[in-house]
């Protein structure tokens, strides 16, 4: 095993393991399992090259307080790096997000301040907004990975490249979820560099205003869903809708239970919005009419969601099943 000197050179690099369980088609479906990450998520990724590229740019320097806009996971990555480095972290999340992640980034070290979940961008309690209100109050940097390019660039620098590596460029779809859009941003520009025949595949919760703005150019009033971390009422600056060939809409009944499928029958115990991008790519491989690689995503550990999805109770009250 490699000795590592920080656990900050433990983010990236994770595997891929192949989905053989499950009705894949035609096709191979793979999964990077972004839950192996030290804090558990994809998100670790974009705290690192946020922070260092701020750091950099002689914006941030160590002892400072760094506030954000979070679904938790980036929350959760950021209070790694800060803690590692000596910042102070303040993170905004919506109250819809799991208390399993709110008590995850008390215990690293940060403070969480906790938004309404039913009001969309440009209310001022809407949780962006709070979190760029109080950054300024504080004299705070607000990371904001909405419309910061080290977000995206991340994913271009390292989750696309790992996955064209381990797959020794035999990629023919890669499908994932926006919630800033830094994935789909990073990883399409960089997987359609090496090929523009890839497709990007956009799986989008039943509520988001996302797959039927790729569909019609037009925007919609967004709903609600339960999947935490995608699905948007607004198209974050970062986003680069044009990299998408196919959008599917899931819904979050579907999601829940094809999620804790991945767990009995592959043994990956990932998120909610796992369980969205898988569903969309099980639907994708299957109407291949030839053999196809197809790439997802395990965003982030199950453990998150041990209350809700991964809780028979709470799935039978909210008739899930
Ligand atoms: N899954 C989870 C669990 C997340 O927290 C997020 C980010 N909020 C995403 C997926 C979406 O990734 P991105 O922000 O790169 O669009």
């Amino acid at each position: 095993m490699k000795v590592y000197q920080n656990v900050l050179e433990m983010i990236g690099n994770t595997p891929l393991v192949r989905v053989s369980h499950l009705d894949t088609g035609p096709c191979e479906l793979y999964l990077k399992l972004e839950l192996m990450n030290p804090g558990n998520s994809i998100k670790d990724r974009i705290a690192l090259k946020m922070i260092e590229t701020a750091e950099k740019a002689g914006k941030i320097k160590p002892g400072d307080t760094l506030v954000e806009a979070t679904a938790g996971n980036t929350g959760l990555g950021l209070a790694l790096v800060a803690a590692q480095k000596g910042y102070r972290l303040i993170i905004v999340m919506p109250d819809k997000m799991s208390m399993e992640k709110e008590y995850n980034v008390r215990a690293m070290g940060a403070d969480v301040i906790r938004t309404r979940s039913d009001v969309v961008k440009g209310h001022p309690e809407y949780y962006q907004e709070v979190a760029e209100r109080i950054a300024k109050e504080e004299g705070a940097f607000y990371i904001n990975q909405f419309s910061n390019d080290a977000n995206w660039q991340a994913h271009f620098e390292t989750t696309g490249p790992e996955i064209w590596r381990d797959l020794n460029g035999q990629v023919d779809a890669f499908v994932c979820g926006v919630g800033s859009g830094g994935t789909l941003t990073g990883v399409g520009r960089y997987l359609k560099q090496q090929n523009p025949k890839v497709e990007m595949v956009l799986a989008d919760p039943e509520g988001s205003v996302l797959t039927h703005y790729h569909e019609t150019g037009e925007m919609t009033e967004a709903g609600s869903w339960v999947v935490e971390g995608i699905g948007e009422d607004f198209i974050p600056d970062i986003c680069d809708m044009s990299l998408l060939d196919k959008a599917y809409t899931v819904s979050d009944k579907e999601a829940l239970s094809v999620a804790r499928d991945i767990l009995l029958k592959e043994g990956v115990m990932c998120g909610s919005s796992s369980g969205t991008l898988i569903a969309a790519a099980l639907q994708y491989c299957r109407e291949q009419t030839e053999k196809k690689r197809v790439v997802t995503l395990a965003c982030d550990t199950g453990n998150r969601y041990l209350s809700k999805m991964y809780n028979d109770d709470w799935m039978k009250q909210n008739q899930y099943i």
